[in-house]
């Protein structure tokens, strides 16, 4: 059976087709600058990356262009082989706690959330049409970034503030990269060779957050009511005293949209450094001797170890931590700097397994009392696992 995951962005649309329940990759793709001047696609097959660049008025002429691919690739030959269609979705609120086939009360909903993720839910919903429209035989299914961390108990999803923000305006924390901690956290016991395991996932990339998952299932994540919360990252700030908001919105007279923007756009290793928001250019930043560099990573590397550790209280002990994600995958510094602020904890990192990019590896050696693990993430592969098992 053949699966297609998508992920669409207010701007772009990414896709991938498996032959299920094999999980072979059989084509993927990109199309950017949707609805914008010099809008362009990418396709990559057997290995080989292949750019058009050609007119995209919407996501409905993206998913067009994206058939044709299908088909003039050979990919299939009708459009009917393609049994099931996923669409990754970034905010499902307390609605889903799973992924579900699409009908209208669950777009209903999809749209009713995006006050909580505006770039992302209207442009899920404009995908999701478009597939209905151009595949309307294909199962639809939504994947939620949040459906992982629902398992969440009351007094760690809650913040302290006036009850009524909680059920009037569902002021809660949501989580997020739900799709990613469950798929590292699955692998993870697979490695281990059984499931009831506490873990620490850590999904370090341009956004990052840490989970605490306990037998599969998450019991505490860093972000929050949104992707600003828990750890500082590319651009965003994290956890901050909520007060500094109203404070700076009174010195500087700004709004409270150019308050949020400063706190998503300009904050976070950018802020901090004034170089990047990109840990190679922070890296190439302390290798020159750019001090603010060297300040933005100790902090950005203090607070991932500052998750982990109250983690590992919270599950009272840690079987394995797992790294993922851009920088996870691929920041050989802040792995290893991480693994030595955790010593207390008898994290013990094995410099040369560390050293290494993108690739499922054991990074800790023998004698370490908590195994670290990179474990490339693959949200595509999960989003097709439900959809198939949905479509079937
Ligand atoms: P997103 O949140 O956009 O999905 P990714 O998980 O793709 O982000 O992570 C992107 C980030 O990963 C980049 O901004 C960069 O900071 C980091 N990264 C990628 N490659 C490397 C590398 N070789 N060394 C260090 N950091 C890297």
């Amino acid at each position: 059976m053949k699966v297609l995951s998508v992920n669409c962005g207010s701007s772009s649309l990414k896709f991938q087709l498996y032959e299920m329940p094999e999980e072979k990759a059989l084509i993927s793709g990109v199309f950017e600058r949707i609805g914008m001047k010099e809008s362009f696609y990418t396709i990559k097959i057997n290995g080989e990356k292949i750019k058009t660049e050609t007119d995209l008025p919407n996501h409905k002429v993206a998913f067009e262009f994206l058939i044709k691919e299908l088909k003039e690739n050979k990919i299939v030959k009708s459009l009917d082989e393609i049994k099931g269609i996923g669409h990754r979705v970034v905010q499902g609120g307390s609605y889903f706690d799973k992924t579900v086939v699409v009908d209208e009360d669950v777009i209903a909903k999809i749209d009713e959330l995006s006050s909580l993720a505006p770039l992302h839910n209207p442009a899920a919903i404009t995908g999701i049409r478009a597939a209905q429209e151009v595949v309307p035989n294909a199962t639809q299914t939504v994947v939620f970034d949040t459906a992982f961390h629902q398992t969440m108990e009351e007094e760690n999803y809650l913040y302290a503030v006036p009850y009524e923000w909680y059920t009037d305006y569902k002021v809660r924390r949501y989580g997020a990269h739900g799709t990613s901690h469950k798929y590292v956290a699955l692998r993870a016991n697979q490695i281990l060779g059984r499931n009831n395991t506490k873990l620490i996932t850590c999904h370090i990339g341009n956004g990052a957050s840490i989970s605490a998952v306990k037998n599969g299932e998450c019991i505490n994540t860093s972000m929050g009511l949104t992707p600003n919360a828990g750890l500082i990252m590319g651009s965003r700030c994290g956890d901050i005293d909520a007060t500094i908001v109203p404070y700076i919105m009174e010195k500087t007279k700004m709004s409270p949209k150019e308050v949020d923007t400063a706190l998503n756009k300009k904050s976070g290793l950018l802020g901090i450094s004034g170089v990047s928001s990109d840990s190679r250019d922070v890296e190439d930043g302390i290798n020159k001797g750019n001090k603010r560099c060297a300040l933005a990573q100790k902090m950005y590397v203090r607070r991932i170890i500052d998750y982990i550790a109250k983690y590992y209280v919270e599950l009272e002990g840690c079987d394995a931590i797992i790294f993922t994600a851009g920088v996870g995958e691929n920041s050989i510094g802040t792995r290893r700097e991480v693994m030595d602020g955790l010593k207390v904890l008898g994290v013990i990192a094995d410099p040369e397994a560390n050293n290494v990019r993108g690739k499922e590896t054991l990074i800790t050696t023998k004698d370490s009392k908590i195994p670290c693990y990179i474990i490339p993430t693959d949200e595509e592969l999960m989003i097709a696992r439900d959809t198939y098992l949905l479509a079937k």
